[in-house]
């Protein structure tokens, strides 16, 4: 039982918006379309939830072809960033929404309104007015509002883009809860990756229209497959082969990343292996010192972020020191 994406493009006269795109969505799974602004992912969402033809390929729910399917016979929710509430209905009668349109029988409606408004921590504000509620409380009421109906498929666009920061970090843990314990499929569009990896076990990265890598953290994040991905997902220390001729247990053939977060800083009178590192930058980042390290043996400056206790103490210009570089920081890319 899934939800299939086979070969979907959609094109705005030059601008290939969707390139070909593969997926298949388990029962129950959240899988999160993650990409930098423009590279198509709301496009992606609006050909699932039917809001777009696509020029091409195809799309089928639990074996059955839906390409042709409109929107309203799709049963997909939709949870968008600017909530989408209506003004003139109090909260209960936009969770109520879809329901009426189904023609639930009231008692039901009512009963399933108060169910949604508990599970979103919002209960007992039925006849309040959207307008009332703050930006946190209105996008729970879309969220009641999109799963109210029991929909086959929950379709998210940047539904936490408009919070602040608190609420967001917030409402981020308490979906990722919410998701992974209600039997329902979800597709979570976002820009933001702590987004991505707390609220979906499997990441899809887009770039430019197509699927960049699919995944779950430890494959996506902590092995991506190309430059772009690595830099992307905030990955420092990328080099090209040509850069790495000097140094011992780095990979040879093509560009490579040094996951700095394997590595380990040591005094510099250290005798436990490692090599030379001078302190070239410093600078502070919250709690955390980030650092540019030369590597003089290798002929490489690498990027290195750490707390004060993964230090010998604080880092200043010019400090020797030695890093040890395990193996499995070294990863080898496929290419830019
Ligand atoms: P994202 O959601 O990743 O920011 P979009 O899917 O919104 O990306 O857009 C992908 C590309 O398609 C962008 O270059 C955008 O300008 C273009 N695009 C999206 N919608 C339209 C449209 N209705 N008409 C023309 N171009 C569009």
């Amino acid at each position: 039982m899934s939800l299939h994406l086979h070969e979907l493009r959609k094109h705005y006269g030059a601008t290939r918006a969707v390139d070909g795109v593969t997926l298949e969505l388990d029962e129950r799974e959240t899988l999160a379309l993650l990409g930098p602004s423009g590279c198509g992912k709301s496009t992606l969402l609006r050909l699932v939830a039917g809001l777009e033809a696509p020029d091409a390929g195809h799309l089928s729910l639990d074996g059955s072809d839906i390409t042709q399917l409109p929107p309203q016979r799709r049963r997909f929710g939709m949870v968008f960033q600017d909530y989408a509430l209506f003004p003139h209905l109090d909260v209960g009668q936009n969770v109520a929404f879809g329901l009426v349109e189904l023609r639930w029988e009231r008692a039901a409606q009512r009963e399933r309104v108060g169910e949604l408004l508990e599970l979103v921590g919002l209960a007992g504000l039925e006849r309040r007015r959207v307008q009332q509620l703050s930006g946190g409380q209105q996008q729970r009421v879309a969220l009641a509002r999109a799963l109210a109906p029991r929909p086959e498929v929950l379709l998210l666009d940047e539904p936490l883009s408009n919070l602040d920061q608190t609420l967001r970090e917030a409402l981020k843990d308490e979906l990722s809860g919410l998701l992974s314990s209600l039997p329902v499929r979800a597709v979570y569009v976002t820009h933001d990756q702590s987004e991505a990896f707390t609220i979906a076990r499997r990441v899809a990265v887009m770039k430019s229209g197509r699927l960049a890598q699919v995944g779950t953290r430890e494959e996506v994040l902590e092995h991506p497959r190309t430059g772009w991905l690595a830099h992307f997902l905030g990955h420092r220390n990328v080099f090209e082969a040509a850069d790495l001729a000097r140094v011992p247990g780095a990979p040879q053939r093509g560009p490579a990343l040094l996951r700095s977060d394997l590595t380990r800083v040591l005094p510099a009178a250290d005798g436990g292996g490692g090599t030379d590192a001078v302190v070239r930058g410093v600078a502070r980042d919250g709690l955390r010192w980030k650092l540019r390290l030369a590597l003089p043996d290798w002929g490489i400056e690498l990027a290195w972020e750490g707390y004060d206790r993964e230090l010998p103490g604080a880092p200043t210009e010019g400090q020797q020191l030695r890093l040890h570089v395990p193996a499995e920081a070294w990863q080898e890319l496929d290419g830019a």
